[in-house]
């Protein structure tokens, strides 16, 4: 399976909510639609869904044209934010849902819940109702639900959202493990950049409707290409070609911009301090977190935030020398927001 969108554009009321988007998804992937509110994910996902139409641009399935295909039709699973499981039905009812509909045999119907059942575990649970499970046993049934019917492509928006941290994060593993054991496709939407960094094989990052970015985790932490990408995966100090030149990164000077009007995005526990009586910076505040510490530092005028292990003392108001980590460490951004060409 491979879906692909081609020049996809959407309007509200003459406001532009995705303009030129461009995206592949291939067989296995988990990709994740991540961005602040109002950035057009949702509506991403609804023209994919097929429950919204796109003012323009192509969609398609395997190379088939999927614009005339009412969502039904499509043979994709959907799960939302809130569980919107029948409230009337058991579970097992819950999940034989669009088995039943599809005219599925009783017998096969029961065999499949069963299976389903199992996947995201929760065996025996097939003759409660949706009122007797809690938020995480819900939001599993209903991904079981749209397992249910052999999606071609799980479209997920902010399925754990609505739940509490602890039960989220563990649902993330679960997810994670059922998605990659059925090597099924799945697109999420999310605004939570850490959930995204520990789910997504490949993740869309947008902004004001467009793709800034689109890469693995890893890329987009380390080699975001705007600022926007810089700012949004991660804390990230942003520093000015003259401010980047006094950095040292492993005794050697940074190598300089490949254009005007760039800064130096560096990651907070890719800056190392020592304490040294004379040294250019100075440490304002400590907190505590741990296994780490994150450091306020005051450094040629600017406030730096640094992460080091926390076996390093650090006084507030002591003077410390600050270096980059590696050279690999750090990426040039344009200043402007503009992605570098
Ligand atoms: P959130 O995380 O808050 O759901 P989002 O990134 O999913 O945000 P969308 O819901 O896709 O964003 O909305 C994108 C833009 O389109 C927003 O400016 C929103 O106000 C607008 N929009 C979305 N749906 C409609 C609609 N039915 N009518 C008018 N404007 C809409």
């Amino acid at each position: 399976m491979s879906l692909s969108i081609q020049n996809l554009y959407k309007t509200f009321n003459g406001h532009v909510a995705l303009e030129r988007i461009h995206l592949d998804i291939a067989s296995s992937e988990f990709v994740c639609l991540l961005g602040p509110s109002g950035c057009g994910k949702t509506t991403l996902l609804r023209i994919i869904a097929g429950l919204l139409a796109a003012d323009g641009g192509r969609i398609s399935l395997d190379g088939r044209d999927l614009a005339a295909l009412p969502a039904r039709e499509r043979g994709f699973g959907i799960v939302f934010q809130s569980y919107s499981l029948f409230p009337h039905m058991t579970i097992a009812q819950n999940i034989g849902y669009g088995l039943q509909i599809r005219k599925t045999p009783a017998a096969a119907i029961a065999e499949r819940v069963q299976e389903l059942l199992e996947v995201v575990r929760l065996p025996g649970f097939g003759e409660r109702y949706p009122g007797q499970l809690s938020g995480g046993q819900q939001q599993r049934v209903a991904i079981a639900r749209a397992l249910a019917v052999n999606p071609s492509l799980l479209l997920l928006d902010e399925p754990l959202s609505a739940l509490d941290a602890r039960v989220r994060v563990g649902l993330r593993q679960e997810l994670r493990e059922v998605q990659q054991r059925l090597g099924i496709p799945t697109l999420m939407v999310t605004h939570d950049q850490e959930e995204a960094m520990s789910m997504a094989d490949k993740i869309v990052c947008m902004n004001a409707g467009r793709i800034e970015q689109v890469g693995s985790p890893r890329e987009l932490y380390l080699h975001p290409r705007t600022r926007f990408v810089a700012d949004f995966m991660g804390h990230s100090n942003l520093l000015p070609a003259d401010a980047a030149a006094q950095l040292l990164a492993e005794g050697q000077p940074i190598a300089p911009p490949p254009a005007e009007g760039m800064e130096l995005c560096v990651r907070p526990e890719h800056l190392r301090l020592t304490p040294r009586a004379g040294a250019g910076g100075r440490v304002v505040a400590v907190s505590f977190l741990g296994s780490i510490q994150r450091v306020q530092v005051q450094w040629q005028g600017r406030a730096l935030l640094v992460e080091t292990g926390s076996d390093v003392a650090l006084q507030e108001g002591e003077a410390v020398e600050v270096a980059l980590a590696g050279v690999a460490s750090c990426a040039w951004v344009r200043a402007d927001g503009k992605a570098f060409a």
